[in-house]
């Protein structure tokens, strides 16, 4: 759930005072957002020449893997069961209310009919109160969204029931659950589930939400309160180039290249899918060879997670000011987007900007995300424009004799921009 507008104005006041505190400054984006993960983040937008959106609290979530036992995995189903139910009750609750056009429900008077529902239902019992209390919140928030679009005028679709196998998740949020020291989690009316913490948790927890997934996994997913924890000021600046033949080219020279499961696992995804498409639908195999392309697609992201990880921590290590490419704008003319099968590709570059930019913050680094037209044909020496095709890969300019790598050019160019963004001179 998005406490985004609990969120803003809670630091109005935060955003007024303006930048000048110098304490820390928030993280920059010179276009839009596809950035951060808008659930994650709470945005500000100010009116300024740039359209510079700020980041202001933040909020992380923490994943993990849970394994519990057959009594327990019958407890959550249970529980996800009895929270559709509830769910479903009070969206009629509200709705025929509205039909009739009768007094609106809030979300307290939904709240409220619990215990009387409780006596009705006996199986409620068996859920903790607050996890069903934020099934009201749930349909609370629909209905919010709901009539925002339609005072927007748009034409919304009026909020659904749940039919059964749609609801997949429920929410702790505040208490009921606690980590124990012996890897596993307390889960109120549920019990003592194991869970796999890969990594620590650092900050301040707020909710708990349980999910399933669609192979019938389930994730603890804790979210996370988080203070900025501003690095070092470093010197150095960078710009980077999102290649074709490497992942990446920084503007140092350094280049980061495709990781090699890209390619193997691209290869591994058309295998099955050509084996799923001989199957008939319905059959066993069928099944089978589905779950197959699920499980590749399920493993390419955590490999892809993990790669954009530990690259983006390291350059925000490294860098006081990143400026990357903005793919949002697609530079169709300059023949350089990428046209060939770099789904996992496209994908792992969204994520690393994802991951650079919320790390960014928390370390008081700054970064742009500039126009990428014309990256690749501009000289980054004198700024002439030099056309070349897909197949040069070196930058030879005609007009002040400059020769570069063709990706090395391009990120001097993403490079300047980003700094004359920022009002600076390169
Ligand atoms: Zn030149």
């Amino acid at each position: 759930m998005s406490k985004q507008t609990g969120g803003i104005s809670q630091h109005e006041q935060l955003m007024t005072a303006g930048e000048s505190e110098g304490a820390i400054k928030p993280t920059r984006f010179s276009r839009g957002i596809h950035g951060p993960p808008q659930s994650h983040y709470w945005f500000m937008q100010i009116d300024c020449p740039h359209k510079t959106w700020y980041n202001m609290g933040m909020r992380m979530t923490y994943k993990y893997r849970l394994f519990p036992a057959s009594a327990q995995r019958t407890m959550l189903e249970h529980t996800l069961e009895q929270c559709r139910l509830v769910y479903n009750r009070t969206l009629a609750m509200r709705k025929s209310a509205w039909e009739q056009g009768q007094k609106p429900v809030s979300r307290y008077d939904t709240i409220k009919m619990l215990p009387v529902w409780k006596e009705e239902l006996t199986e409620l019992k068996y859920v903790h109160s607050q996890v069903l209390q934020e099934v009201c919140t749930r349909v609370d928030l629909a209905f919010r969204h709901f009539f925002r679009r339609v005072k927007a005028g748009e034409k919304p679709g009026y909020p659904r029931f749940k039919g059964k196998g749609w609801y997949k998740s429920f929410t702790y949020p505040q208490s009921g659950f606690k980590l124990l020291d012996n890897g596993r989690l307390r889960l109120s009316k549920i019990g003592d589930v194991r869970i796999k913490l890969h990594r620590p948790i650092e900050g301040e927890i707020k909710t708990l939400t349980v999910k399933r997934d669609m192979f019938g996994n389930w994730y603890a997913c804790f979210s996370v309160e988080v203070e900025p924890q501003p690095l070092e000021p470093s010197p150095d600046v960078v710009g980077i180039d999102v290649g074709l033949s490497d992942f990446a080219t920084l503007s140092t020279g350094e280049k980061v290249a495709n990781p090699r499961f890209f390619r193997k696992e691209e290869t591994a995804l058309a295998k099955a899918q050509r084996r799923l498409s001989k199957c008939e639908k319905g059959t066993v195999e069928f099944r089978k060879y589905k779950r197959v392309v699920q499980h590749i697609h399920q493993r390419i992201a955590n490999k892809r997670r993990d790669f954009s990880h530990k690259l983006s921590r390291k350059l925000v290590d490294t860098y006081q000011f990143i400026a990357l490419e903005d793919l949002n704008i697609q530079d169709m003319q300059d023949g350089n987007y990428r046209s060939m099968n770099k789904s996992i590709g496209d994908a792992a570059w969204h994520q690393l900007v994802q991951h650079i930019s919320y790390k960014a913050e928390k370390a008081g680094r700054t970064v742009v995300l500039v126009d990428p037209r014309n990256t690749t044909k501009e000289c980054s020496d004198c700024h002439a424009i030099v056309p070349k095709k897909l197949s040069n890969r070196v930058h030879s300019c005609p007009f002040c004799g400059c020769v570069l790598d063709r990706d090395l050019n391009a990120a001097l160019n993403i490079l300047a921009r980003g700094l004359a963004s920022m009002g600076a001179n390169p």
